[in-house]
């Protein structure tokens, strides 16, 4: 795979400060049920790293101390990861927001068959990634079998109350263009998602987050491969909208690997990148436990430009 970092270090992206950190976005693993192609981890069934007990007791110190609202886990899939009920329903009680990015298709493995059930109880926003509502266009991307799993899941989540209109209970789809492209408008794609699941499969969710493809880990590699890297940077370069800027998500979230160091974003974290202004030696957890981040520097790259191109793209999707 071509490492893209070297392409994007040389940056004119403008500068940026953390304002008030209100998420933190933690990687439980990278132990997955399934494998799909397009992963930007390489999560997959026989991954072994998973976060440990002490770095799950620490990102509870660092909830509580840093007065966080809201605590996002990823993957992988996070229910795999052994300690995942005790981390949520511990931050429940501390009334943190929770966010889990779920793979739907975990719901039907066996051996999960509490997921779902759990998610409600503690009353969790879902972020279920689905990248389109074309069956052969999900299992090209994410395996055999997968679209129909997957609408399953939903539907379970569905009885549950997730998705219908009074119940609180959220569930929010994700989508990422399959090519060099930039998303469609948001509201837009949305509208069509809702009526194609809606009425053939009588499925309901609350809002679909569009996102850009950054050009970074298997997706970079493949536009060097297709000699695409250079034409996909301008796209973003040329779509850039400053008052993205203000909003883009690493103003407000920190991202932690699953051995607990910290980065400036996801997309940081896939890039080595650690936080702060890049390079520098990479920062665990517990060195940030009292620390003031309002303010410090993020470590920006080329591929910045992702999340500012059209109408913006951060994990919660659109930024306009
Ligand atoms: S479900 Fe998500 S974490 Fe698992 S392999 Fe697919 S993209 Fe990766
Ligand atoms: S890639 Fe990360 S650091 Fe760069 S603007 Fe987006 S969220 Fe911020």
């Amino acid at each position: 795979m071509h490492d893209t970092l070297p392409l994007l270090e040389l940056t004119d992206f403008p500068p940026i400060r953390r304002k008030t950190l209100d998420t933190l976005q933690v990687n439980l693993g990278y132990l997955c049920n399934i494998a799909c192609l397009h992963c930007h981890v390489g999560a997959g069934p026989r991954r072994k790293e998973l976060m440990d007990r002490d770095n799950i007791e620490l990102v509870l110190e660092f909830l509580d101390r840093q007065n966080i609202k809201t605590l996002d886990v990823t993957g992988g899939s996070p229910e795999m990861n052994p300690h995942f009920r005790y981390l949520m329903s511990s931050a429940a009680s501390m009334g943190v927001h929770l966010m889990d990015r779920l793979n739907p298709t975990i719901i039907e493995e066996p051996g999960y068959e509490w997921v779902a059930d759990f998610l409600a109880e503690q009353r969790m926003e879902v972020v279920a990634s689905l990248p389109c509502y074309s069956e052969d266009n999900v299992d090209a991307q994410r395996g055999d079998g997968v679209f129909e799993s997957s609408i399953r899941a939903l539907r379970k989540l569905n009885d549950l109350g997730y998705g219908k209109p009074g119940t609180g209970l959220e569930l929010n789809l994700v989508y990422n263009p399959l090519g060099p492209s930039l998303p469609p408008p948001q509201a837009a794609l949305e509208a069509d998602y809702k009526q194609h699941l809606g009425d053939e499969f009588g499925i309901e969710f609350n809002q679909l987050f569009t996102l850009a493809n950054m050009p970074i880990q298997r997706f970079g590699s493949v536009l060097v491969s297709k000699g695409q890297f250079d034409d996909y940077m301008q796209l973003l370069k040329d779509a850039y909208r400053r008052d993205n800027l203000e909003n883009v998500m690493c103003r407000t979230l920190i991202s932690v690997d699953w051995q607990g160091y910290v980065h400036d974003c996801d997309f940081n974290q896939m890039l080595s990148m650690p936080i702060g202004a890049y390079p520098k030696p990479r920062t665990h957890l517990r060195e940030l436990v009292n620390e003031d981040l309002k303010g410090k520097p993020i470590a920006i790259a080329d591929h910045c430009y992702g999340c500012t191109a059209g109408q913006g793209s951060s994990c919660g999707g659109a930024l306009n």
